[in-house]
């Protein structure tokens, strides 16, 4: 690891103002501390956030707010959430391990890095690690990758289950910054890769995830998220469908999908949800929609297998939520 400047912010005032200047924050450290471990990150320094009082979790009426410090099994364990969005306990604990979830937090969570194997490897091409030297994952091994969102320069998906869950709940989030405060819908944060896969995120120079803001819709009660991987536990998703439903009279009225596993950013399945309005909660319906899934993907020599595996996956997610209670 390379030597690095120290600093632990108290206020959220001081890490912004040192981010800003160029500081990465530190939450967790399980991505951060790892990719510098292996000298994938170099950040020259590093403020850490954990002092900020951004560890809560509050409900009302209208949504669950979550500050970014909250850990991922403290949100998973909340008897709030639990209660009115079940899908984010059931998404967190379908990721990592238990040690890693009592110390990753919510924030970092969204801003982890991918898991392409060539990203980690210092003498492989990457673009994402080095701008410009090319892509080892395109003509090499990419079973992993992505299908939809990809371009010539990359094709690493987003590694992220919360995200995903997160965007088909249309969730937001409360951003600080130097120039202030703003809040952007959780999907706005992510960027696909074009020319500049270095550039993953749409966050300013020194802006702090400081919440999520996830809305309690008739759907939310009614959601599962199922994850698709090569072993049941300590694993990456090949394909996860997040999906939440709002039923009626046998009819569906709402529908909220999104997909993971497939896209270089969480992929909202916009439609697949048009696609079902109206039509009847059953298997029937749930297969003609996620028919149109597929449509615009771009499977690569090693990854085929995903473009059929994708409308399974949603479908099998459609009814695992049209069946809870
Ligand atoms: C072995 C292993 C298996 C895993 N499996 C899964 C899995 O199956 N599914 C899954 O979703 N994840 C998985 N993860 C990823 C894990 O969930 C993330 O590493 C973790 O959530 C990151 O949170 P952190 O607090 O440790 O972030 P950190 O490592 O502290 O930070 C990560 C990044 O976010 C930035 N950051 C942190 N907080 C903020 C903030 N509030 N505002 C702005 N920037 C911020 C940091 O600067 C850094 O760039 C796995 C990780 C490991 C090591
Ligand atoms: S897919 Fe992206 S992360 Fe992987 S080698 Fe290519 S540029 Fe790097």
């Amino acid at each position: 690891m390379r030597p690095f400047e120290f600093q632990r912010a108290t206020s959220e005032s001081e890490a912004i103002a040192a981010a800003a200047a160029g500081a990465r924050y530190l939450a967790g450290g399980t991505t951060l501390v790892d990719l510098m471990r292996e000298e994938v990150e170099t950040p020259e320094k590093v403020v850490d956030i954990n002092r900020l009082p951004l560890n809560y979790i509050r409900a009302t009426d209208e949504a669950i707010v979550i500050g970014a410090l909250a850990r991922m099994s403290e949100v998973a364990a909340n008897q709030d959430v639990r209660r009115l969005q079940p899908l984010i306990p059931e998404t967190l604990t379908e990721g990592a391990s238990p040690q890693l979830r009592n110390v990753a937090s919510i924030g970092g969570n969204l801003l982890q890095r991918v898991r392409c194997p060539y990203f980690r490897m210092l003498d492989a091409a990457c673009n994402k690690r080095v701008p410009g030297s090319g892509c080892s994952a395109i003509g090499g091994l990419n079973a992993g990758h992505a299908i939809l969102g990809t371009s010539e320069h990359c094709a690493a998906t987003h590694p992220s289950d919360l995200a995903v869950s997160l965007v088909a709940l249309d969730a937001t989030l409360l951003l600080k910054g130097p120039r202030g405060e703003r809040a952007i819908p959780v999907t706005d944060l992510f960027r696909l890769p074009e020319a500049t896969p270095h550039l993953e995120h749409t966050l300013e120079p020194g802006e702090l995830i400081a919440e999520i803001r996830i809305p309690n819709g008739p759907y939310a009660r009614k959601a599962r998220y199922l994850k698709v991987r090569d072993r049941s536990s300590y694993e990456f998703a090949l394909v996860s469908a997040a999906a939440a439903l709002h039923i009626e009279d046998g009819l569906v009225k709402e529908a909220r999908i999104a997909a993971g596993g497939v896209g270089t950013r969480p992929w909202r399945m916009n439609a697949v949800e048009a696609a079902l309005l109206g039509k009847p909660a059953s298997r029937i319906s749930y297969e003609a929609a996620a028919a149109v899934s597929t449509e615009g993907t771009r499977p690569l020599s090693g990854n085929g297998y995903k473009v059929k595996l994708l409308p399974a996956t949603i479908v099998r997610a459609l009814e695992m939520a049209g069946e809870v209670a």
